[in-house]
């Protein structure tokens, strides 16, 4: 464990320097085709820095130390920006390496090299290149792999994700954390991760929050990995269930004996590139704490409330994370 380093946007840290982790959060985060709607609504680095910063910095209060950004390269990760926003709030940033799930990433290039023979060694060389050289010549590093399935199933170009995201972990050790779509193929995605050598401690299957089914969670659980209630505050829309439901579910768990299996995040935006989301009136009550600040303000003493200790509480957002990057 001592010999493990964890790379994050200002560096590289100790794993005891970790702390109290978010472990799935997007300072900027732009569906792919973004890009091109620049001319009404450009790329503005100041007030992603400044959202990003007047975001973290109050939740040191609490304790908050740091933050996964889950941006894979397709979706507007920019890590110059994550940087700033690091230094200047004081919370570390670990950033991502990887590419998001077929039918809302950019998959046209890797689709059109694959069509032309395997490409999966061309990814695996580019992912470890980025954890180990750094990103696009910043020499910023990423600290997690991320990949993504769809709604039901793990196409091929996902699967090709897989497999260059396996590769890259068992070549340098870093975690991989995942997408998963409308609360399907969790147990799918640690069976194919694990079966293809990766260490199930250090496997983050994400978004388990959208499926309150006690028996997918164990299903999932039972590979040996990791599994994220990491879309808290984003409740009652697009399939979501309800906070009410994720905490008893989590308590439930929790006394089951899962305790050292969970973490729990938002998966919040805290600036969309393009123009400002048109969400419906009728859907703010709903998101009014899809926010980082969640987790002290409500979630915590939701669980507590449900009978989770605050020794459990430490396990879940403190000493998980870092059981994610040391694998002990
Ligand atoms: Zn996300």
């Amino acid at each position: 464990m001592d010999s493990v380093k964890i790379n994050t946007v200002t560096g590289s840290i100790s794993p005891e320097d970790l702390g109290v982790t978010l472990v799935h959060e997007h300072m900027l985060f732009g569906f792919p085709g973004w890009e091109g709607d620049q001319t009404v609504a450009p790329f503005d680095r100041k007030s992603i820095v400044n959202n990003g910063v007047s975001t973290l910095k109050p939740l040191k209060t609490f304790g908050l130390k740091s933050v996964i950004d889950a941006t894979p390269s397709d979706t507007g990760r920019n890590v110059e920006a994550l940087k700033e926003i690091s230094e200047k709030s004081e919370v570390n940033i670990i950033c991502s390496t990887g590419y998001y799930h077929e039918s809302e990433g950019a998959c046209a290039y890797w689709k059109f090299r694959a069509s032309l023979g395997d490409v999966s060694g061309e990814i695996y060389e580019l992912f470890l290149k980025e954890i180990s050289d750094g990103i696009m010549g910043t020499g910023i590093k990423a600290g997690v792999i991320k990949v993504g399935s769809s709604k039901g199933r793990i196409t091929d170009y996902e699967n090709l994700m897989f497999t260059a995201a396996a590769m890259a972990h068992k070549e340098s050790g870093v975690p991989i954390i995942t997408h998963t779509q409308d609360g399907t193929m969790g147990p799918e995605q640690a069976k194919l991760l694990v079966g293809m050598g990766v260490d199930p401690k250090r496997i983050q299957i994400g978004h388990m929050s959208d499926n309150v089914d006690l028996e997918y969670h164990k299903a999932t659980m039972r590979h040996g990995v990791f599994t994220a209630w990491d879309r808290m505050g984003l409740q009652g829309l697009a399939g979501c269930p309800m906070d009410e439901e994720r905490y008893a579910a989590i308590a439930e768990l929790v006394k089951q004996g899962y305790v050292k299996q969970l973490l729990i995040s938002h998966d919040s935006v805290i600036t969309w590139l393009g123009r400002p989301l048109n969400i419906p009136s009728a859907a703010f009550p709903l998101i009014a704490n899809w926010h980082p600040g969640h987790l002290f303000k409500n979630i915590i003493p939701a669980l507590k409330q449900g009978g989770v200790s605050d020794e459990q509480i430490k396990t879940i957002i403190e000493d998980n994370p870092r059981r994610l990057f040391t694998g002990e």
